[in-house]
């Protein structure tokens, strides 16, 4: 499941830089969470990290993002997968 910040969410921007994938970002009035980049930190940590930083609670599940943990785990390697060649086209770039 990708998870979701609701309108409670008072900016405190604790959560933006333990994402490990960049799935948060300031939106429109607060921050949000890109379904497609939330692997509810499957991949990386055992608990969600935004979840755990939260000081009010304001994370739930996305109800039209259930996944189950096997799809969470393809979405980390399709991520993993897509940051590997970015970084291979980066190295290349800055290659003489
Ligand atoms: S659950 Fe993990 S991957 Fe999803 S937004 Fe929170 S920190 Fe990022
Ligand atoms: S940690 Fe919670 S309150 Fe703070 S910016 Fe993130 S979602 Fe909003």
């Amino acid at each position: 499941m990708a998870l979701m910040i609701t309108d409670e969410c008072i900016n405190c921007d604790v959560c933006e830089p333990e994402c490990p994938n960049d799935a948060i970002s300031m939106g429109e009035d607060y921050y949000v969470i890109a379904p497609h980049q939330c692997t509810e930190c499957v991949g990386h940590f055992d608990t969600p990290q935004c979840v755990e930083i939260c000081p009010v609670a304001c994370i739930p599940v996305n109800p039209e993002y259930i996944e189950s943990k096997e799809t969470l785990w393809q979405k980390f390697e399709r991520l993993r997968a897509q940051q590997e060649s970015q970084a291979s086209v980066a190295e290349a770039g800055v290659a003489p």
